[in-house]
């Protein structure tokens, strides 16, 4: 990247790269039926800025934006989106009213929930059903209730069940029992609602993984979130799509310098020089969201070459191997990016510091400037 770094170290994200993404999803999707794409922007759009995301993946042909909770529903409402938006984590005390007078359609798991919604309404509302992630949705034993106080509260016009809903537990590994299983339960759900008269206009069960590999579990709709930041959900797996990475994290070196042979590194001296050689010091650590397990694991790109991280990483900064050389403070560094000049992607990162790419990119942040291009 050739546009000037900040002194210290800042995130860039490419909004032509989240477009290019959702149209990517759009076309896969739609290539046999008019199935919807909802862009999943929670978590700060996994750490690429979730207004900004949002009007992204807008502007590319997103149907629906998907968020977890109801102040980030609300926060893009406030920056001004209008269209199709849902929310899926309540938690006590939540404002339903803000939620529907927005126009937003929240999600219910209970019946003491549809209630709730119901007393604000008339609401807009889908319906969570838990098919085996054994988290949020209601367990199969509530459905037969929760479908009958939903269609008693359709008729007595406080809701409208625009939507049902399930979430997979296993979808990165393809041949995993578990999927079948889910997607079972799930039509089994679809007809119990249908029996109790309930009619929603989108039924959806697939996140990234199963929009790329598994068709038959996209139903009206599938929500992407890691897809569209064009970070690989299974990775191994998931077959080349041209998914372009959208976020570039970069800094500035602060200074070069010589180091012996013996010489230990970073604090608890877990990388000792066993060669004279040279360091650098890069201006950001787990305050600002590296993983503090990158340390002595990934490595960063400087003037064409992968330099590793030696020693700890400490929250301010962190230290490199310059391999002898003595590059000028201001040198740019790379962290990682889409990977297309050899420089380390996020999912390196991953797979060097014991993670999950999400993990990389939406715990970045902190003190780091975050700059759209
Ligand atoms: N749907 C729900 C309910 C989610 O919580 C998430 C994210 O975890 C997604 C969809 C998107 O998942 P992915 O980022 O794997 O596409």
């Amino acid at each position: 990247m050739t546009d000037p770094v900040p002194s210290r170290a800042e995130i860039v994200v490419d909004l032509a790269a989240i477009r290019h993404n959702v149209r990517i999803l759009k076309d896969l999707v739609t290539v046999d039926a008019p199935v919807q794409l909802m862009v999943v922007v929670k978590a700060d759009g996994y750490g690429h800025g979730m207004v900004e995301a949002a009007e992204a993946a807008r502007d590319a042909g997103a149907d629906w934006l998907g968020v977890a909770t109801i102040d980030e529903a609300l926060a893009l409402r406030a920056a001004g989106d209008r269209g199709p938006l849902l929310s899926w984590l309540s938690a006590p005390g939540d404002d339903f009213a803000a939620a529907v007078a927005a126009g937003v359609e929240v999600t219910a798991y209970s019946v003491d929930e549809l209630q709730a919604i119901g007393a604000v309404g008339p609401a807009r509302v889908q319906i969570k059903v838990d098919t085996g992630l054994s988290r949020g949705g209601a367990a199969r034993a509530d459905w037969h209730d929760l479908f009958a106080t939903a269609s008693d509260l359709e008729r007595a016009g406080r809701i409208t069940v625009t939507g049902i809903w399930s979430h997979f537990a296993c979808s990165d590994q393809p041949a995993h029992p578990a999927n079948d299983q889910q997607e079972a339960a799930f039509r089994e759900a679809l007809a119990l609602a249908a029996s109790a008269g309930l009619d929603p206009d989108v039924t959806h069960l697939a996140n990234s993984a199963a929009t790329i590999l598994r068709p038959s579990s996209h139903f009206d709709l599938v929500r992407c979130g890691i897809a569209v930041y064009g970070l690989d959900p299974a990775p191994g797996v998931t077959p080349r799509l041209g998914l372009r990475p959208a976020m570039t994290v970069r800094a500035r070196l602060v200074l070069s310098k010589p180091l012996a042979a013996g010489d230990g590194v970073s604090y608890g001296h877990t990388w000792v020089a066993d060669h004279d050689t040279s360091v650098g010091v890069v201006p950001a650590g787990y305050g600002e969201g590296i993983l503090r397990t990158a340390g002595n694991t990934a490595s960063v790109w400087v003037e064409d070459s992968l330099r590793p991280i030696r020693g700890r990483m400490c929250m301010d900064q962190f230290v490199i191997d310059l391999h002898g050389e003595l590059p000028p403070a201001g040198t740019e560094v790379v962290l990682f990016g889409p990977g297309d000049r050899g420089e380390p992607t996020a999912q390196d990162w991953a797979e060097a510091a014991g993670t999950i790419n999400y993990e990389v990119v939406t715990r970045i942040g902190g003190r780091l400037s975050r700059r759209h291009v």
